[in-house]
Formats: C-alpha cells, sequence, structure tokens
C-alpha cells in the first residue's frame, strides 16, 4: 500500500480519476473560500451550513459536484435554491485538475500539483473579484509565499533543475509583475483615473444617501466607489450639512469618511448634503493595487515571460469583452468591469498553451 513502486505502477488515467475528483473536492473548499474570504468570515467555522434556514449542512449531503445535482440545487431543509456558482467552481476545478494532470502528469507529478495549486488561487480570485471588486491579500500575497515555496520544492516550474535558479527566476517574475502592473496603474490613473467634470459656476450638486446628484444627470455611488480609496474630490464654495454650513472649504468624500476642510466624519452619520461648486472630480480606474499583488503571485509561479503574455493577453481579452458589451448595450462605457479575471483566464491560457504560443510566435 505505502510501496511506491506499487502506485508507480496504476495506469496513467487512474491517475486522471484522481485528479478529477482532487479537483472536486478542492473545488468545495474553492466555494467556502469565495463566501467567506471577502466578507472577513473564519473558512473552518461554522461549518457548511444553508443560507437561508441555518441548517447545518451533514457531509453526505457535502459530497462535490454529486449533492448539487442530486438535490437539484436546493437545501434539503428548506428547499431554498443553493446558486448554480457552487456546481460551476466544483466542475471548473475539477477539470483544470484533470487538465493539469493531462498536461504536466508524464513529465512530472509535482509540477501537475504545483499548477493546480496556482489554477486554485485564479479561480477564487476570479469569482471574489467578480462580485466584490477585490482580490484579498490572503489570495494575492499568499500566493507570492506559496509561488515562492512552490519555485524551491519544484524547479520545473522556472524550466530548470537548480532550485536556486528556480528562485531567482520565481524573485524576477513576481518583482516584474508587480513593477509592470504598478507602472501600468500609474499611467492609468494619469490618463484615464480621474474624470472631472465641469459644471456650470454656482451648480448646486447634491449627495443622497445612494447617489451624487449633479444638475443634469445622477450617478449611483455604486459606479464610483469600488475601492477603499475612490474618491469624490471638490472644492466648494458652499456645503450645506442638516445642522451647519461651511464656507470655501476643499471637500473629499470616500466610502467610509467624509472629510470637509480639516473635519472628517464617518459616512453612516451624515445622511446627505448640498454643495455648490463648478468642478467636481470622480474616481475612475481600470486596475488597482489588489491587481499589482496579484500579478506579483502569478509571476511568482510563471516567471517574467508568463508576465509579460498575461498582460498583453488580458488587456485584448478585456478589450473584447468591453467593447461587445458596449455593442450590446449590455454595460455603461463608464462602469469599470474587475480586472482580474481577465489577468486569471489570461495566466490559465499562458500554463497550458504557452510553451506551444512561444514557439509559434518565436517560429513567425
Ligand atoms: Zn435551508
Amino acid at each position: 500500500m505505502f510501496d511506491p513502486q506499487h502506485w508507480a505502477g496504476m495506469p496513467f488515467h487512474f491517475w486522471s480519476v484522481v485528479f478529477f475528483v482532487l479537483g472536486a473536492m478542492i473545488g468545495s473548499f474553492l466555494n467556502v473560500c469565495i463566501h467567506r474570504l471577502p466578507r472577513e468570515e473564519s473558512l473552518v467555522s461554522p461549518g457548511s451550513h444553508c443560507p437561508h434556514c441555518g441548517t447545518p449542512i451533514p457531509w453526505y449531503r457535502n459530497l462535490p459536484l454529486v449533492s448539487w445535482l442530486a438535490l437539484r440545487g436546493r437545501c434539503a431543509n428548506c428547499a431554498g435554491p443553493i446558486s448554480p456558482r457552487y456546481f460551476l467552481v466544483e466542475l471548473l476545478t475539477a477539470l483544470l485538475f484533470l487538465g493539469c494532470w493531462l498536461a504536466f502528469g508524464v513529465q512530472s507529478w509535482a509540477l501537475a500539483l504545483v499548477y493546480c495549486v496556482l489554477l486554485a488561487g485564479l479561480v477564487v480570485a476570479t469569482f471574489i473579484d467578480f462580485e466584490h471588486f477585490i482580490i484579498p491579500d490572503a489570495i494575492t500575497l499568499g500566493g507570492v509565499g506559496v509561488g515562492f515555496v512552490g519555485s524551491f520544492l519544484v524547479p520545473a516550474l522556472h524550466r530548470t533543475d537548480a532550485p536556486t535558479v528556480a528562485l531567482q527566476r520565481c524573485f524576477l517574475g513576481a518583482g516584474f509583475g508587480a513593477g509592470v502592473i504598478y507602472a501600468v496603474l500609474r499611467l492609468g490613473k494619469w490618463l484615464l483615473g480621474k474624470q472631472r467634470l465641469q459644471l456650470a459656476p454656482g451648480s448646486r450638486v447634491i449627495f443622497t444617501e445612494a447617489a451624487l446628484v449633479l444638475p443634469d444627470h445622477e450617478i449611483p455611488y455604486g459606479e464610483l466607489f469600488y475601492r477603499p480609496a475612490d474618491a469624490i474630490q471638490l472644492d466648494a464654495a458652499q456645503v450645506e450639512l442638516v445642522d451647519r454650513c461651511y464656507w470655501n472649504v476643499p471637500v473629499r468624500l470616500t466610502q467610509t469618511t467624509l472629510r470637509i476642510g480639516e473635519e472628517e466624519f464617518p459616512t453612516e452619520s451624515v445622511p446627505g448634503f448640498e454643495a455648490v461648486t463648478d468642478r467636481i472630480v470622480v474616481p475612475r480606474e481600470a486596475m488597482g493595487l489588489g491587481d499589482v499583488k496579484f500579478m506579483a503571485a502569478i509571476g511568482a509561479f510563471l516567471g517574467w515571460t508568463g508576465v509579460l503574455f498575461t498582460l498583453f493577453a488580458s488587456a485584448l481579452l478585456g478589450s473584447v469583452v468591453g467593447v461587445t458589451l458596449i455593442a450590446l448595450h449590455r454595460q455603461e462605457r463608464s462602469r469599470p468591469i474587475p480586472y482580474g479575471p481577465y489577468i486569471a483566464v489570461a495566466a490559465t491560457i499562458w500554463i497550458f498553451a504557452g510553451d506551444r504560443l512561444l514557439k509559434w510566435w518565436l517560429g513567425v
């Protein structure tokens, strides 16, 4: 049983099944991460429970893929709907793990496993970013750490036999990944990060609890605030709160705080206010610091060539999808789309087809 010789003798596709099942089980755990990480809840306790009735879900009703299908996406206790995302993530992870085994298993089982770890991280990052517009540090910075350990243990990840060489390439990849996205971020901020809205002199703008009301239109805060650093800024000739007034002060509003001159208030304590101004600056940016750390993690696993490919392929994917959505009127031009999922998809393409694409490119 514990003789490696015995296991090595198992047919190749026995391991294909093992990787698929392992992927489904890991996918089940990734679902927990996707739900709980952005809410800063513990990953281990409490155990799985129905989001509607709170009934704990026993292990035999929590089997990856099988349970969701058998219960037709409903809770066994209250019949409340369980999101198809649970099934989708389990299936996707199972297929990605199987793909890793089929693509890299012949070369080395360890290499296949390292790629599985990276892909699991990409799945979590994609689904969280899609819903919450953030990628938690546990995934990005944690990913950099795991990338270093993985590079040391499996140097083949960086196409070498020497762990020290692999570590150098890992270090270079992480640094290059962070640097290149940071540069793009700064450039983007400079080019289109902020939108200045010119208003008629003496215009009155109203900040309600849900939206910024300009003289000619209204922008819900949901379209302006994505990250903690996002801020609406203006120099006001006059600001009126419920109980006080200010003259000639700078005003800065973020999701959490309102700053008027030198004074700061938590936004919950201010139901709304009005300001008189002729110019207002609202946030608009394509990428955040989360993407910088995310690309550092990808660089730690895939090296600088992987970063370069991921950067260009994700930009291409992003513009194709963006233009298509605008053409279909499914997306407003001003509303940013999270960028993390494009990075994740591009990195996945590199993992499975990078070598072939590189050869094809150099051949041309
Ligand atoms: Zn229930």
